[in-house]
């Protein structure tokens, strides 16, 4: 009788973490589309959370409130959305305000507990590219690619400024500095899934890189590793 080889397929989960502005959604973004994978931008679920609670009238720094308020949030991530409760909020979630607030409620451990099963739930069996703070270290620790993008403070807030402008919100280089460093703080300093390069994370610093730089290097790299992957 011949032998029946069956393959599994399981999808490949690349996770692209880092500090606030460096730059991993646009990364993230052009890197699925030139390998043909989907992605998923978790600090939008983390930005949706806040605005559910906001909407609320809860604090979002009290964590029993947030926490109560949960099973009435529900976040999904279809292509191009950002649906809560079944409201795409995609174009109101990009505020400083919702920055800070998507901060302060990531620390809670509730709710980064319901955003990774959600986060995990959303990649089974797929090719996915996922960007955040904590996605090769906590949520895919068997990623097979796991980048961690680090860069200058100044040239991170300066991006971010640029990005602002292009839709239309102005603030100062010195305001989005502040408050990138606060995020950064904390988002390093929680308890539950701190902001961490993965230890086998590779670390990449695009102070001097473009946008394209970053992207090749990246796709090179996942490339090789796919190719590897397929031969094992
Ligand atoms: O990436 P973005 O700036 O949209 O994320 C907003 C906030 O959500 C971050 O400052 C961080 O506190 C939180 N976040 C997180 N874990 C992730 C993604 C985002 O804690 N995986």
């Amino acid at each position: 009788m011949p032998f029946l080889i069956t393959q599994y397929f399981t999808g490949m989960i690349v996770t692209i973490d880092g500090p606030s502005g460096v730059g991993k959604s646009t990364v993230t973004k052009e890197l699925a589309t030139r390998l043909g994978f989907e992605y998923l931008n978790t600090g939008a679920m983390y930005r949706a959370v806040a605005l559910a609670v906001q909407r609320l009238g809860v604090r979002l720094t009290d964590e029993a409130a947030v926490t109560a308020a949960l099973p009435g949030v529900h976040v999904e991530l279809p292509p191009g959305c950002v649906v809560l409760n079944g409201e795409n909020v995609a174009h109101l979630i990009r505020t400083p305000e919702l920055s800070r607030g998507a901060s302060e409620v990531s620390v809670h451990r509730a709710v980064r507990l319901m955003l990774v099963a959600a986060q995990r739930a959303a990649t089974t069996g797929r090719d996915m590219i996922c960007d955040g703070r904590d996605q090769g270290s906590f949520v895919f620790p068997l990623a097979e690619c796991k980048f961690f993008l680090i860069a200058d403070a100044r040239v991170r807030a300066e991006r971010r400024v640029g990005e602002l402008a292009a839709a239309g919100q102005r603030v100062s280089v010195e305001d989005v500095m502040r408050d990138q460093d606060e995020r950064d703080r904390r988002d390093a300093a929680r308890e539950l899934a701190p902001m961490a390069p993965a230890p086998d994370a590779v670390i990449l610093d695009t102070t001097h890189l473009t946008s394209k730089e970053v992207i090749e290097r990246l796709e090179n790299i996942v490339r090789d590793q796919r190719a590897c992957s397929r031969h094992r």
